[in-house]
């Protein structure tokens, strides 16, 4: 079995998102400020980034940004740290974020405590700057 070793920031230790020739152009995006998903003609918006639209299979899907909105479909709390490197992180909000054009992405709340958090709030997006990435979260929407 092949072994993909997983990056990680030396400053922090946390792990680094790995790029793919499919997934560059939403880690670009996300350099930038911006989330950009993918959008077929037929079917709208998909996430995660993949070579062919999950429902029809196409593949002459465009690159597009979005929003940022969505609200919390569901979420749990990782107050123990099962990755090592995600200890300095905890307690951490791991959700999954439906965004207002459809999609769902499965990220973290930041910027609040867990008790905090509710399924249906309003959220919107937020970059973190890791080093040679950007990790795209959510925070709690303010208006
Ligand atoms: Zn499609």
């Amino acid at each position: 079995m092949m072994r993909i070793e997983q990056p990680y920031d030396e400053a922090t230790g946390r792990p680094i998102p790995r790029r793919t020739p499919t997934s560059a152009p939403y880690f670009e995006a996300a350099r930038q400020g911006k989330l950009r998903l993918q959008k077929c003609p037929r079917d709208g918006f998909f996430f995660y980034p993949r070579t062919a639209c999950p429902r029809c299979l196409r593949a002459d899907w465009s690159w597009k940004d979005v929003s940022g909105r969505g609200t919390v479909y569901s979420y749990t709390v990782d107050r123990m740290g099962l990755d090592p490197a995600q200890r300095s992180q905890v307690p951490l909000v791991v959700a999954i974020v439906e965004l207002e054009e459809g999609p769902r992405m499965t990220s973290n709340i930041v910027g609040c405590t867990p008790e905090d958090v509710s399924v249906g709030q309003a959220v919107d997006v937020t970059f973190e700057d890791l080093g040679e990435e950007t990790l795209i979260h959510f925070k709690l929407a303010t208006s």
